[in-house]
């Protein structure tokens, strides 16, 4: 496979390319905190009840945003949003112009390569459904 996402700006890629840019981790359906005076972001281990914690997948992909407003769905057209994505991930890593991550499904060719390397919430999450206050669910900051 031609390493399209090293040729091609986010905004020029196809349909396809865009989804194989997502390496399932799941860090985005976490919960986070901001700090009100200083606007640093801190994440939880709490995460959204529509993910399927064992398989990092959201079992209502089609609705997620009319289930959860709040859902960021990322396009090529609303990147401004991409800085609300953790570190890791591959469309932001891309948009501040650095290489994927070794683990990454697109360099190993395994989708299970995202949860062998611990970079997947798989096991580490409980849904926001048995969760308490979020303040007590605090995990570290989200750079
Ligand atoms: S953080 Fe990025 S790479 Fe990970 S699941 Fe969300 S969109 Fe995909
Ligand atoms: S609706 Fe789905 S994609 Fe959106 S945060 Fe919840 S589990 Fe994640």
């Amino acid at each position: 496979m031609d390493a399209f996402w090293e040729i091609k700006t986010l905004k020029e890629l196809s349909q396809s390319e865009w989804e194989q840019l997502c390496d399932g981790c799941a860090k985005c359906c976490l919960h986070k905190l901001e700090d009100e005076d200083t606007g640093d972001i801190y994440t939880t281990n709490v995460v959204c009840q529509y993910l399927d914690s064992e398989q990092c997948q959201c079992s209502h992909y089609s609705q997620r945003s009319v289930l959860v407003p709040e859902c960021v769905t990322l396009t090529p057209d609303n990147l401004e949003q991409i800085y609300f994505m953790p570190a890791s991930c591959a469309y932001r890593r891309l948009a501040e112009h650095k290489p994927l991550p070794s683990w990454h499904p697109l360099l190993t060719g395994d989708k299970g390569s995202v949860h062998t390397a611990g970079q997947s919430v798989q096991g580490k999450v409980i849904s926001e459904l048995d969760a308490d206050d979020l303040i007590h669910h605090l995990t570290g900051e989200w750079d």
